[in-house]
């Protein structure tokens, strides 16, 4: 018996105004062995609705399950998987944007650094490369372990809401790919605003879901067995746009936002049909970022906000 509760205002402003966008299907079978109660959840559908005032959109109900999400994604994986994932080079244009937006921003010596959602710390070890005295938070306890090997970096297992600062204020906080996955997202905001210092800045990466939204329904009218994924088992749980995104940081006191067209992931260079992929996303994000209002076309895929704590 699987059970849900309701959520009825926006997350971010409020609102009640809330339109189905899509369904969401819960898939969960490989959980069957390592967590029952969550495999259950199978075969449910939730509906992503969109709010009128902001246009941001989340799930209609949330799964009654203690800590679902925890559970959701204590995925037991292989060190040779994160050892993969570690190496990869596939998000390093973010990361290189992240390194050197804030590079500009913060300007002193040794300056701390806190990645929410470290995964398997390969942003912590290119960031102390750049000069920063870098820290992690991961929740997975493989990753978390991985990252502590493999970059030396204080990373610390848990939660956000657990994580107290041991020592000064962080000069920047940095969550990519994390902000879509937590649920009543402006509390984590909150949070990383109070491990700030004073003027220091917050990187936060996150898809966005309008254009998203396109490409998938697009990608399903091409093939017909495909169906959008994005939300399924609330994996993304938030879908941001421009407007609920920068309402989000303002409402939790940020001040000096700025959102641009957020890079790409990249596939590894290897076929010509990746070769190919790589270059329509290099493609896309330059039209998205360069051109005037591009952040407001479906070529915008992601989000990539800088906002300074006031
Ligand atoms: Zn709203």
């Amino acid at each position: 018996m699987t059970a849900f509760t309701p959520v009825s205002e926006c997350w971010i402003c409020g609102g009640t105004a809330l339109t189905r966008v899509h369904d969401a299907s819960f898939e969960l079978a490989e959980y069957r062995t390592q967590d029952p109660e969550l495999a259950a959840y199978s075969g449910s559908t939730v509906a992503i609705v969109r709010c009128a005032a902001c246009g941001f959109a989340q799930p209609a109900q949330l799964p009654a399950l203690s800590r679902y999400f925890e559970r959701l994604y204590d995925q037991r994986w292989s060190r040779d998987w994160i050892e993969r994932e570690h190496e990869a080079t596939y998000k390093d244009l973010i990361f290189a944007d992240v390194i050197r937006e804030l590079g500009t921003r913060v300007q002193k010596p040794h300056p701390r650094l806190l990645d929410i959602g470290s995964h398997a710390g390969r942003f912590l070890v290119l960031a102390r490369r750049a000069g920063w005295d870098v820290a992690g938070l991961e929740l997975n306890p493989s990753t978390a372990a991985f990252a502590l090997a493999a970059s030396g970096a204080p990373i610390h297992h848990g939660s956000i809401d657990a994580f107290e600062a041991e020592r000064e204020p962080f000069d920047a906080v940095t969550m990519t790919d994390v902000l879509e996955h937590v649920p009543e997202p402006r509390a984590i905001l909150r949070k990383a605003r109070a491990l700030l210092a004073p003027h220091g800045w917050l990187a936060v990466k996150v898809p966005n879901a309008p254009a998203q939204r396109l490409k998938e329904s697009a990608r399903a009218r091409l093939r017909q067995a495909y169906r959008p994924t994005l939300a399924d088992n609330l994996v993304h749980v938030n879908h941001f746009c421009p407007t609920s995104l920068r309402a989000a940081l303002a409402r939790e006191g940020f001040e000096q936002i700025v959102i641009s067209a957020g890079a790409p992931e990249l596939p590894p260079n290897g076929t010509l049909a990746t070769l190919a992929d790589r270059a329509a996303r290099l493609a896309a994000f330059r039209a998205a970022r360069l051109l005037p209002g591009g952040l407001h076309t479906p070529l915008a895929f992601n989000l990539q906000a800088y906002a300074r704590r006031s």
